[in-house]
């Protein structure tokens, strides 16, 4: 009797250690892209995933709430994220980021030199100094790769100042990922005055899917830029009753006098593109 107990119990401990092992390969490699605007509240976070490798652009506001909104997306077996990109040193957008320095192997970093005078981003450097993590100046004509999909960073470009700057805006890491027909704009907070920049340098803008700028503020996303862009789709990263009144309507306006659909993380939660062929559209979702 107790040598049968045994054996089952031996049975079944092998059966779960399959089957947890023919998940991890399956989800390893699995090449289905997915683009996860993440719900963070007043700020940005951003993940693209395709197997077991991530990408996250900014951390949002808050530890607490990007830890959990990772675990929800990225498996608890997996404590590694490839590549981070902090697309400029702002409260709204870094903070988050400390916790996942704190909680998950981070591989790479991109940001620009350009720096805040914030304590925030002075604790940020701090953390990073005792860590391993690769530096990638993020500037026009840097490329990465996430399996088929690529990323190109389009801002900043030209130069960069090396220290503190008031409006740290103005140099976001503005990145297009291309998979197939399908491409997202991500434009961090840039304003209005550097997307004219963007313009005036024939950058290829085009793209289904756009991240609109800085929450929505009116100083940003133009009527001249969305023309360029010609989304199908513009998502804006905003919380509930921020006190910056954003999103404007100004700029409500101007995406829906060119019949932009807006999605936004305020009303919708998690907004996710889940892109299996580059032969077909990005199927949208929201959570
Ligand atoms: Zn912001």
């Amino acid at each position: 009797m107790q040598n049968r107990k045994i054996k089952y119990s031996l049975i079944i401990i092998l059966l779960v250690i399959s089957l947890i092992l023919a998940g991890v390969i399956f989800y390893a490699k699995n090449q289905e892209l997915r683009v996860i605007f993440l719900d963070v509240g007043q700020g940005d976070a951003i993940l693209l995933s395709q197997g077991s490798r991530q990408i996250l652009i900014d951390g949002g506001p808050s530890e607490q709430i990007l830890l959990e909104k990772l675990g929800q997306y990225v498996p608890f077996w997996d404590r590694e994220i490839e590549l981070v990109i902090a697309t400029h040193p702002d409260q709204d957008h870094i903070q988050g980021l400390l916790g996942v320095m704190k909680n998950y192997r981070v591989d790479g970093l991109v940001e620009t030199t350009v720096k805040s005078e914030s304590q925030l981003d002075k604790k940020f450097e701090e953390l990073l100094a005792g860590k391993k993590i690769a530096k990638i100046k993020g500037e026009a004509g840097v490329t990465i790769k996430l399996g088929t999909a690529q990323l190109d960073i389009l801002n900043p470009s030209g130069e960069t100042p090396n220290g503190v700057v008031k409006d740290t805006n103005a140099y976001s890491v503005v990145a297009k990922l291309v998979f197939g027909q399908n491409s997202f704009l991500f434009t961090g907070d840039l304003p209005e005055k550097e997307e004219a920049k963007l313009l005036e340098q024939g950058v290829d803008l085009k793209s289904t899917v756009l991240k609109v700028a800085h929450h929505g503020s009116k100083y940003a996303t133009s009527e001249k830029f969305l023309e360029k862009v010609a989304p199908r789709e513009a998502i804006i990263s905003v919380g509930k009753n921020n006190r910056f009144g954003h999103p404007t309507p100004e700029t409500i306006q101007r995406l829906e006098a060119q019949k932009i659909d807006i999605l936004r993380t305020d009303e919708v939660g998690d907004i996710e593109y889940n892109c299996a062929e580059v032969e077909s559209e990005c199927a949208l979702s929201v959570n």
